[in-house]
Order: structure tokens, then sequence, then C-alpha cells
């Protein structure tokens, strides 16, 4: 029997009114695709909660975390009280959830008292905001007549232990998760598993990075082999750029997931950037859908797709970046800067968003995140110490407050002329280009602009969108 995995965003669980809808949403697919499964975020909001409780905490704060367990008790109990008519059952499931919330009072207390949080205590307590929307979404389709189970992927998404933003181990988690769901839904029950988490081999809880729910749906996709995995959230599809952005903003009815992977590495939020690869390697269509708009076909993600005339087909953006430069007479043809400055980059963690280097061959520079200049910099004035003492490198210098605007299209690859359409647009707004790269699959083409020139940069390569 075919199998569709749904993941429902927090906004599609964020109250009462938006987890009917996804009940609607589960037993019309379930009749219509026979077998379903559900990947679920924490209700709208608590995520944010949570980080804040635990981090006012680690200043000493004892207030804000209490407010927190307040609201959180407030928000799943409203919740709870329209969804689950049954006493018995809705007492049953609300003590389940205030022990997760009993949890994070305390987990908070002993980070105020310690003055410390660690990676693995900011998982802990961001998990939780899952492991409670579980528990109420499942008691609303049970009570709908759905059976359902919430289910903790801890038991079964195996993560290496980066902390914050953690990998799954392919092998043992396609094992545990067929094991552990596969005889749910042979018995015609609907598993409900917490998007975002894991835990290590030896059961410490990790999470997947902000947004990381769509990327449990893609692995839980792919570790039962599904048919289709639905990605359900607050817009009708992925649009041609952020609607927020954008109000003439449209959905792209097809995508490929060359396109989709650039869109969402380069900033698109409506998806996150790890999701594409394991329902790649498996061929697994991915679709976007609106939980609000469910009679909306959605966008369709998949691996070819016909090319219709369109050359740039959406824009992002991505904000707080800075533009790192290493510059220098003397790199030229030395063999070996290249690979020391990006080594010294990954030696702190920071993630290199774009590289571009001037055909001189007189500076590299890249783009990482702001917060990560410090780091950055006093890690190349380290490694190429060697090279400022003779003044083979000049200089290493940060610009900040700068954003990468991205136009994404496959057409782009067999479309002469389309970087100069992207520049003439950007120019005719005069928005002054510091930097460019294409990237090496050819479906995008990113720019680096100032900051306060990023809204009216996305505006104008957006116009290109429409031809
Ligand atoms: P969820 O909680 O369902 O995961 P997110 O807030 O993470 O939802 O992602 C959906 C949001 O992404 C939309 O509400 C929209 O504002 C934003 N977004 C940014 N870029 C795009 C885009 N190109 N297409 C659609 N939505 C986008
Ligand atoms: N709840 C998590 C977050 O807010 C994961 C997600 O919603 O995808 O980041
Ligand atoms: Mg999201």
């Amino acid at each position: 029997m075919p199998l569709l995995v749904m993941k429902f965003g927090g906004t599609s669980v964020g109250d009462a009114a938006a987890i009917r809808a996804v009940a609607a949403i589960t037993e019309a697919q379930r009749a219509a695709w026979g077998q379903v499964a559900l990947v679920v975020s924490a209700m709208s909001g608590v995520t944010d909660m949570l980080i804040r409780g635990a981090t006012t905490a680690a200043s000493g704060d004892q207030q804000t975390f209490r407010d927190v367990d307040r609201l959180l008790r407030e928000k799943h109990a409203a919740a709870l009280a329209e969804l689950v008519p049954d006493e018995s059952e809705r007492t049953a499931i609300s003590d389940q959830v205030f022990r997760l919330i009993n949890e994070f009072s305390i987990l908070c207390h002993s980070v105020a008292v310690l003055g410390e949080l660690s990676p693995r205590a900011i998982d802990a307590i961001s998990s939780l905001g899952e492991r409670m929307s579980v528990r109420v979404v499942a008691a609303a389709l049970r009570a709908r007549g759905i059976p359902a189970e919430a289910l903790d992927a801890t038991g079964f998404v195996i993560t290496t232990t980066h902390f914050g933003d953690a990998r799954p181990l392919q092998d043992v988690t396609r094992e545990r998760t067929r094991a552990q769901l596969l005889p749910l839904i042979e018995r015609g029950i609907v598993p409900v598993v917490t998007g975002f988490i894991g835990a290590t081999e030896q059961g410490m809880t990790t999470t997947l990075g902000r947004g990381g729910s769509d990327y449990s749906g893609a692995i839980i996709g792919a570790a039962l082999d599904a048919d289709e995995v639905d990605i359900y959230t607050d817009v009708d599809g992925v649009m041609t750029t952020d609607p927020r952005l954008a109000p003439d903003a449209r959905v792209i009815p097809v995508l490929s997931y060359a396109e989709m992977g650039e869109l969402a590495y380069f900033g698109a939020k409506v998806l996150h950037p790890r999701t594409i690869r394991p329902v790649v390697e498996r061929g697994i269509p991915l679709r976007v859908r609106n939980t609000f708009n469910p009679s909306h076909p959605g966008t369709l993600v998949v691996q070819e797709v016909e090319s219709n005339g369109q050359t740039v087909k959406a824009v992002t953006a991505i904000r707080n970046l800075s533009l790192i430069t290493v510059e220098g007479r003397g790199m030229i043809g030395v063999p070996g800067v290249a690979a020391r400055t990006f080594g010294a980059v990954a030696s702190v963690g920071a993630n290199v968003l774009m590289i571009s280097q001037a055909s001189s061959e007189q500076s590299i520079c890249f783009v990482v995140p702001s917060n990560t200049v410090p780091q950055v910099t006093y890690a190349l004035e380290h490694n190429l110490a060697m090279e400022l003492a003779r003044r083979d490198i000049d200089r290493i210098w940060a610009r900040d407050d700068v954003a990468i605007i991205t136009a994404v299209g496959a057409g782009m690859r067999d479309t002469p002329g389309v970087a100069a359409r992207v520049f003439g647009a950007l120019a005719e707004s005069r928005i002054n280009v510091i930097a460019i790269a294409q990237g090496s699959s050819e479906c995008s083409i990113s720019t680096v602009v100032a900051a306060s020139d990023c809204d009216a940069a996305v505006r104008a390569v957006h116009r290109l969108t429409q031809g």
C-alpha cells in the first residue's frame, strides 16, 4: 500500500483550529493513500520560548523561565480543552505534557544555579516543544476516530553528537525507524513523530538545527521508503520569493531537487536546507503545501523538470552576513593559500556561504555569518601569520552588513545572458554589487549587496521571474 509522510510545521499545529485542520487533512490523505505517518513541529512560538527560558536562566534570571512555564501550560491546555472532549483522555495527555513542562523548569533551574548553558543542555531543553506537540496532535487524531500514537524520535533518529546541528546516522536510523514505525503503520495506526530532534547512540537528546522538522520529515520519509513526503506549512507552496518581501510573489508549481536545494541553501525559509538530500537519494517526490488551503496542489519537487522557458524562477536573500577578504600581491601563484585560508575558517566551525576569487588572484573573498567574524579573523591571522609577516598577504579585513541575493533557475545553464539580466536589474535599481559567484550546479547566481540594499535587490531581481 502506498505510504505518504506528512510534516506539519509550527503554525500548522499552532492552536486548536490549526490542529483540527491537520486532523482533517490526515483523515483525507489516509483515505486517499492507505498509509500515512506524521512528523510534527512544536506549536508555533514554543521553541523560541524554551530557548529564551534557557538563555535567561543562564544569566541568573529565575523569573523568565517560570513565566514561560505558565504560558506553555496555558497554550497546551487550551488546545487540549478544545480538541479532546473525553475527560480521562484529556487528563492523561495533559499530565504527560505537564511532566515535560516540569522537566523544562527543572532543567532551567539547574542552568540558573550553574550559570552555564551547554549545547547539550540547550538541546535537551529545546527538544521539549516537539515532545509536547506530538502528544496533543495524536490525541486530537484519536478524538476524531483516527488511531494514532505519539512517538519521540529520540528512539530511532540516531545522530552525531553535534548538538544544535546534528546529522542522522543513516543505517541505524533506517533500521530503527522501520522497526518502530512499520508495525504501527501496518496495523493502521498513524505514527505522530517529533520533528527537529534525535538522540546520539548513547541516548543523549540532539536537535537538527532551527527549522529542522522539515529535515526530520525527509529523514523519516526516506527511512520508510515513502512514496511521497509532503511538507505542510502556512503558505500555498514555494514561491518566487519570500511573500513577506514581495506581495506579488507567486507559487511555483514544479521545481527540481537541484533548484529547491539552492533556494533552501540560500535562505528560502520555507524548507530547511538539508531536507532535499534524503529524498533525492531515494528519488522520493517532495511537495510543499498549505495546511490552511489544502485544496491547493502546492509545489512539487522532483528530479527532472521540463523547462517552461523561465530562466530566473525564484529569488532568495540571506542577511546578517559579512564579507571577508584576504588580499595581497604575494598571493599570486602561491599554492596552498586558499587551502590554508579555508582550513582556518573550518577550524572554527564557521559556515562559508559563498566564495569568489578575483581572476588576478590577488584576493580571495568569502561570506560568513557576521557572528562568526571575530573567530574567523583570529584563525586567519594565526594560520597565515607567516604570509602576513612576509607581506605576501597585505591585509585581512571584514566588511559587515552585507546580504547574499540569489537568483535560482535550472534554465540558466543553457541560456546566455542571464547573469547580465540579473546585474542589469540591480543596476537599474541603483544597487551596487559587491561580489558575485555562480553555483557549480549552474542553476543559481549569487550576488553580495549591502544589507541596506537587500529588500530592493530582491524586488529588482524578482521582476525577472515574471519574464
Ligand atoms: P513552518 O513552521 O511550517 O516550518 P516556516 O515559517 O519555517 O513554516 O516557513 C514558511 C515561511 O517561509 C512562510 O510563511 C514564508 O513567510 C517564508 N518564506 C520565505 N521564502 C519563501 C519562499 N520562497 N516561498 C514560500 N515561503 C517562503
Ligand atoms: N520547532 C523547531 C524550530 O522552531 C523546528 C521546526 O519548527 O522545524 O526551530
Ligand atoms: Mg520551518
